[in-house]
């Protein structure tokens, strides 16, 4: 079992922490009551593993195994908020990492797929998902970029890696009336986050916010 920091804490200082966490979140931009209520569901303390667990509760990015990060918590919600998933939805996400992102899309859609390069971060994610019953999530060690033919097309996809573009069998796995939100951008200081719909004539794209995410790595990863 992984040990959060939960251990050293009173019922009343737990959920004081919770409210600060969901207050946080509502203070930079996460209104959307589902996401809000899958936010306090699922617990972040468990899936960031190392020293920093005790700050799993700050909105802020925080490393996991293979030289890669966990999102910030508003930055999750903001995303997940925009994709706007349905509860008959199939989503794709890229870049599994610790396995937090896809976690609150599970509570949101009715069917998750989550690709990561690093095979030893699908195993860890995979193993937490089972730990908490997330039976509507499969991770696969894959290049995202390519998407998941098999499994494809799906309503709603969201990438956790900054691309130059819109990689283009994403878009074509987008199925008419799908959204994908992905972090775009040549530098890796900063990308735009866009946010891309696709109609029945093409796809209309809209530039949300900027933000700040790992590159999205061709080829597989070497753990
Ligand atoms: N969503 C994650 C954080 C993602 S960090 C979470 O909730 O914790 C970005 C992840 O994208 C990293 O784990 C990295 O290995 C992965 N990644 C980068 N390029 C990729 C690619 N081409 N295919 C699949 N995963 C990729």
């Amino acid at each position: 079992m992984t040990e959060g920091p939960e251990e050293h804490l009173t019922s009343e200082e737990l959920a004081e922490r919770k409210m600060r966490f969901l207050f946080s979140l509502r203070s930079r931009g996460v209104t959307d009551t589902r996401v809000l209520t899958a936010m306090e569901k699922i617990d972040r303390g468990l899936f960031v593993r190392n020293v920093f667990a005790d700050r799993a509760y700050e909105d802020m990015p925080l490393p996991i195994a293979c030289g890669q990060t966990i999102s910030q918590p508003s930055v999750v919600g903001l995303m997940t908020q925009a994709l706007a998933v349905n509860p008959r939805d199939t989503v794709l996400e890229v870049g599994t990492g610790s396995g937090y992102q896809a976690a609150i899309l599970s509570q949101l859609a009715r069917r998750v797929y989550t690709v990561d390069r690093y095979r030893r971060l699908v195993r860890e994610a995979s193993e937490l998902f089972r730990q908490l019953d997330l039976a509507n999530v499969t991770a696969f060690t894959a290049d995202g970029s390519h998407g998941l033919p098999d499994q494809a097309p799906f309503d709603r996809i969201i990438v956790t890696a900054a691309a130059e573009d819109p990689p283009g069998p994403l878009l074509e796995q987008l199925k008419p009336g799908g959204i994908m939100v992905v972090p775009v951008g040549q530098s890796d200081a900063v990308q735009a986050l866009i946010k891309v719909t696709r109609t029945s004539r093409g796809f209309d794209y809209e530039e949300l916010r900027p933000v700040r995410f790992v590159p999205l790595v061709e080829g597989m990863g070497s753990e």
